[in-house]
């Protein structure tokens, strides 16, 4: 008969438990998305580094090429101005992958002629990085829509940044009025999403491409948070001549999808 040592037995118990830390490891990079929850529900900074970990070790091992082109640079094809709710993350609800997007989000989709920060994202990202697409997607139930449509929030700072949400409201109200609150809520959220593309159209940067004949598409986007869908607005913009009329009938056609569902 042979007797293990003490030292032998705990061992082989090290070993063992080593087996089975390093099968949960595997199975938690095999399929991340399973595990989400568990990230989620310690919801602290560490499981947010380890939930990270985890990607790029699943990442270099699906696709080893993929950090080293990370790493050489990047060629987006496409601008992302949105929301910077949390529950649209643009890349995400696209399945697309870093590198695709490159990315401005602020409260409410706002593309303002004097904001020197979209200024900036749209003048870098179309003369140097040459992306052939804005897309301008706003969100139902966005709550800098809510606030545009409702009363002074008394919060000065905010008030000024969805001043022209406020103006839309009012420009529209006769039309809300007769809608049920949904309805009103998703249109005004859809006629953000437009007016904001609209906007994106009239800057400098977008109307000195269209100038010098560069390739550029401005589109209009809203995301349905019941459903995952975006809905794709009917504005579609690649040349200045073409912007208003485009304008104005994605709005007309987006209230008269709100009132035929009314
Ligand atoms: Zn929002």
């Amino acid at each position: 008969m042979v007797v293990q040592s003490k030292y032998q037995i705990q061992s082989d118990l090290v070993k063992s438990l080593r087996g089975v830390i390093a099968n949960i490891s595997n199975e938690i990079v095999a399929h991340p998305e399973k595990y989400e929850d568990l990230v989620k529900n310690g919801s602290s900074l560490l499981g947010i580094l380890e939930a990270n970990k985890r990607w790029a070790r699943n990442v270099q091992r699906v696709n080893p090429e993929f950090f080293n082109k990370q790493n050489a640079g990047q060629q987006p094809t496409m601008l992302w101005i949105g929301c910077s709710d949390s529950r649209v993350p643009p890349t995400h609800i696209t399945q697309t992958k870093p590198g695709d997007f490159f990315v401005h989000r602020n409260i409410g989709n706002a593309v303002h002629s004097l904001d020197m920060n979209a200024n900036a994202v749209m003048q870098y990202s179309i003369d140097a990085l040459k992306v052939k697409h804005v897309i301008v997607c706003g969100h139902y139930k966005c709550g800098a829509v809510k606030a545009g449509m409702g009363k002074n929030t008394g919060l000065p700072i905010i008030e000024q940044w969805i001043a022209n949400i406020r103006n839309l409201d009012d420009q529209i109200h006769e039309t809300l009025d007769k809608l049920d609150h949904e309805l009103a809520f998703d249109l005004m959220c859809e006629l953000n999403a437009i007016t904001n593309a609209r906007n994106a159209c009239l800057t400098q940067v977008v109307q000195n491409a269209w100038k010098r004949g560069q390739p550029l598409t401005v589109h209009g986007w809203c995301y349905r948070l019941s459903t995952g869908i975006i809905e794709d607005l009917k504005f579609e913009v690649s040349n200045p001549i073409k912007a208003e009329s485009a304008y104005q009938s994605a709005i007309q056609d987006a209230i008269q999808r709100a009132v035929n569902k009314s």
